[in-house]
C-alpha cells in the first residue's frame, strides 16, 4: 500500500486509543500550563512567540544550560507588559530540543497572569539541527506515539499538556525525515485532534506539508503555515487559504518598518480576496537565549498592539476586523477537535 494509506491503516489499528484524551480536558478547553484555558477565555492570542530559545542543537541542549530564576526574571516583564496590552493568551512554539521548558512556563503563567500554551511535536528546520537522534531511527507511527503521549500523560511527569503540535521544515523539496515529521503530525493529529503548526521556509514547502497531511486524510484546516510571510508570492498565500490552512504572518517587528508595510500588504491582500477568516498574525518575538549574556538582545511582545493594528486599520479595517484577527481566528485554529478530509 502507499504511504497515505498505510497511515490511515495505522491510524484505524490504533483506534482503540483515538479521542481519548488526558485528565481536566474537555471539548471546550485547551490545555494551558496551568491546566484547561476555556475557549471563551483565550480572548487576544499571540499565536506565535517564544519565551527561550537555545540554539545549541539537540544533543546538547538541555537544563543545565541556563538557570531557571534568571531566565524568569528577564521574560517577566516582557509577559506583564504584554497582559497590559490587552493579550490574555500567549502560544509558546519552542519545541522540544530547542529550549522548550514547560515548568519555567508555569512560572511565568503564574507570574504574569497570561495564559502559556506549550507544543509536542519536533522542529526540523534549520537543516535538522534540533531534531534527536530516534527521528532518525523511528517511524512517523512512533515518533507520533510519543507526542500522543505528552497529550494524554503530561509532558515529563510534569502534570503539563500541550495545546498543540509543533514541527518545522525548511525551503522545499522536503528531505524524508522532514516527510516523516509531517506524516508523525498528521497521526497524532487525528488521535488527539491537537492542531499543527509547521514552521515552514517557503510557499513550495507549505504545499508539500499540506499534501502529506491530506494523503493520511487531515483536512488543511488543522495546519499553521508558520511564517508564511516567508513566501513573497501571495497567490501562494491565496491558494493555501482557499485550500483551508490558516496562513500565519508572524514576522511583526517594531523596528523593520519594510518588514511590518509587507504584513500589512499580505494581510489586506487576503482581506480583499475575502480571506481574512485565515489569517493568524504575531511576532515571533521574545526570547532568552541560552548561552549568550544575560539571555541576549529580547524583542519585545507589543509591536503588534502599538504599531500593526494602527497601520491596518489606515487601511480600512474595522474594529470587527481586527477582532477577528487576534481573537476569533486563534480560537478556532487551536479548537481540539479531529478535521478529517
Ligand atoms: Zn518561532
Amino acid at each position: 500500500m502507499d504511504r497515505g494509506s498505510f497511515i490511515q491503516h495505522s491510524v484505524m489499528l490504533m483506534g482503540s486509543l483515538v479521542f481519548t484524551r488526558g485528565p481536566a480536558q474537555s471539548h471546550n478547553t485547551i490545555p494551558g500550563v496551568l491546566g484547561p484555558v476555556s475557549l471563551s477565555s483565550l480572548g487576544v492570542t499571540l499565536i506565535h512567540e517564544h519565551t527561550m530559545v537555545d540554539f545549541i542543537g539537540a544533543s546538547e541542549t538541555g537544563v543545565h544550560r541556563y538557570h531557571a530564576d534568571a531566565v524568569v526574571e528577564t521574560v517577566l516583564p516582557y509577559l506583564i507588559a504584554l497582559k497590559k496590552a490587552g493579550c490574555a493568551t500567549f502560544v509558546d512554539c519552542t519545541p522540544a530540543y530547542i529550549g522548550r521548558d514547560v515548568t519555567i512556563l508555569k512560572r511565568l503563567a503564574q507570574a504574569s497572569g497570561l495564559n502559556i500554551i506549550t507544543n509536542t511535536g519536533y522542529y526540523g528546520a534549520a537543516k535538522e539541527k534540533y531534531l534527536p537522534a530516534h527521528a532518525y531511527t523511528e517511524t512517523a507511527e512512533q515518533l507520533a506515539t510519543r507526542w500522543v503521549g505528552e497529550f494524554r500523560k503530561g509532558i515529563d511527569g510534569t502534570g503539563i499538556y500541550p495545546g498543540f503540535i509543533k514541527t518545522g521544515v525548511d525551503a522545499g523539496p522536503l528531505t524524508p525525515v522532514c516527510e516523516k515529521l509531517l506524516e508523525a503530525a498528521a497521526l497524532a493529529h487525528l488521535q488527539t485532534g491537537l492542531t499543527i503548526s509547521a514552521h515552514t521556509g517557503n510557499g513550495e514547502a507549505a504545499l508539500q506539508e499540506l499534501t502529506i497531511l491530506q494523503k493520511a486524510g487531515v483536512s488543511p484546516d488543522a495546519f499553521r503555515w508558520v511564517h508564511a510571510q516567508n513566501e513573497k508570492d501571495k497567490q501562494l498565500h491565496l491558494q493555501a487559504a482557499r485550500m483551508g490552512a490558516w496562513i500565519e504572518f508572524d514576522g511583526i517587528n517594531g523596528s523593520d518598518p519594510t518588514g511590518l508595510q509587507q504584513h500589512v500588504d499580505f494581510v489586506v491582500s487576503m482581506k480583499e480576496h475575502n480571506l481574512l477568516n485565515k489569517v493568524l498574525i504575531s511576532h515571533d518575538a521574545g526570547w532568552y537565549h541560552v548561552g549568550e549574556p544575560d539571555g541576549g538582545t529580547f524583542r519585545s511582545y507589543t509591536a503588534l498592539f502599538e504599531t500593526f493594528i494602527p497601520a491596518l486599520k489606515r487601511e480600512g479595517f474595522t474594529d470587527r476586523d481586527i477582532r477577528q484577527l487576534l481573537v476569533d481566528n486563534p480560537r478556532k485554529s487551536l479548537i481540539i477537535r479531529v478535521r478529517e478530509l
